[in-house]
């Protein structure tokens, strides 16, 4: 028998939230976290009073009535709306694509019948079924939009060709035919007040925690230390690549504190066109709505390869990484001891609230 009952390897959202559910049903918890911080990619760092989202912006949606209850037994949530504007070739557009969108790319549109008559015409180009991000854009929104607000952004966050991507990526944004700037469909969004890492502080609350603390260090030892494991880094390195590896995208970030109180007017803006190298730049006091900084804190987003020792930000979901991850999954569901849970150690492209609820759905039926 461990000294615990349940060993938690990484301190993100999956991690801490079955830290905070299982200690709750009176299981002993040791979390570590080879960073040095908790909260994973949703860590945030006060930088002249105001809370920098460090490895990404990071806006909480979600549609699940019983994650919003969770998560606000933790934090109270501002009324932070998502409506990032684009910048193609010095024209400034409206995300998601909707009527706003529509009316500035065609200078005849009015009305909804108006947009969804050029969509119409422009989409007939597509004759069969979407096979792939450029076709799935097209069939959406038509090639207009697509050749000023998708294509090269795509191409820069990826590293790919969109007609060599998955259409499921773009399927993500909503298409709207009303004058409707919110990012999101959902029912409840919002950021945390304090930030990100006040909310996982509370969350682990009273639970022992081992920062910079790497799993594969000491593997063996882990293994014994506990009776289960609750795995969320990465699931080829845990098999130490023995398959092969899978495909990660990776993020530079250049963040800089600027001696001006307001630098782009928003929170986010996304840079559209390949002229510039990164796909968006976050002004970070825009998420909040009570920052009396004289400054501000800016930080440009640049998409990169992945390579080793590197943050594994984004999973490649096509049908070749698909392939191996599923290859490795069958391997995970024949552990007895270790269980995989989250974006890394499930090979997936999940939101916040997702992790929450499928670790919550974990939880329940251990
Ligand atoms: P992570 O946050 O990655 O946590 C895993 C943890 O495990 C990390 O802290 C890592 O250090 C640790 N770990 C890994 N390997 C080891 C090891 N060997 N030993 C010890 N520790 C280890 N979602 C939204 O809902 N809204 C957004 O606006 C949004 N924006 C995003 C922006 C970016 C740039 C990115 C990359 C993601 C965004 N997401 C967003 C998704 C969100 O970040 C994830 O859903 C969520 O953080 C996943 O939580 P997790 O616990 O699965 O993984
Ligand atoms: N996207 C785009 N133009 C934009 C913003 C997004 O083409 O201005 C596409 C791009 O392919 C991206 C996908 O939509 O990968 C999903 O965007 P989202 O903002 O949801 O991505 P994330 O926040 O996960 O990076």
């Amino acid at each position: 028998m461990g000294k615990y009952d349940y060993l938690i390897v990484g301190a993100g959202l999956f991690g801490a939230t079955c830290a905070n559910l299982l200690s709750k049903k009176g299981k002993k918890i040791l979390i570590i976290d080879k960073r040095d911080n908790i909260g994973g990619n949703v860590y945030t760092e006060c930088i002249e009073g105001i809370n920098v989202h460090k490895y990404g912006a990071h806006i909480f949606h979600t549609s699940y009535d019983d994650v919003w209850e969770y998560v606000n037994n933790f934090a109270t949530f501002n009324r932070f709306t998502n409506s990032p504007i684009a910048i193609y070739k010095n024209e400034v557009y409206n995300l998601p694509f909707n009527m706003n969108t529509f009316s500035k790319i065609w200078k005849d549109v009015y009305t909804p019948e108006d947009a969804l008559r050029h969509i119409e015409e422009e989409k007939q180009e597509i004759k069969t079924n979407p096979k792939n991000l450029e076709e799935q854009a097209i069939s959406l929104v038509g090639r207009t939009i697509y050749e000023k607000l998708i294509k090269e952004y795509t191409e820069k966050q990826w590293g790919k060709n969109c007609n060599e991507l998955p259409a499921f990526i773009i399927k993500r944004l909503p298409v709207r035919f009303t004058y409707d700037n919110n990012y999101f469909n959902d029912k409840y969004q919002g950021i945390p007040i304090g930030g990100y890492t006040k909310l996982v502080e509370a969350m682990l609350d009273g639970i022992e925690i081992r920062l910079n603390t790497d799993f594969f260090n000491n593997k063996d030892e882990y293994l014994n230390m506990a009776d289960k494991i609750i795995y969320t880094g990465a699931l080829d390195e845990y098999y130490n690549y023995k398959l092969g590896k899978l495909e990660y995208r990776s993020l530079r970030f250049d963040t800089k504190i600027l001696d001006k109180v307001n630098y782009q007017g928003n929170a986010v803006v996304n840079y559209t066109g390949n002229e510039v190298d990164y796909t968006r730049v976050i002004e970070h006091k825009h998420f909040e709505f009570d920052s009396t900084s004289p400054k501000t804190v800016i930080t440009f987003e640049y998409p990169s390869n992945y390579e080793d020792s590197m943050e594994k930000y984004y999973t490649v979901n096509d049908d070749k990484n698909n392939q191996l991850a599923e290859a490795y999954k069958k391997l995970s569901e024949k552990e007895n001891k270790v269980i995989f849970g989250g974006r890394l150690a499930e090979y997936k492209y999940y939101d916040m609230d997702d992790v929450i609820k499928a670790a919550m759905d974990l939880c329940e039926n251990i």
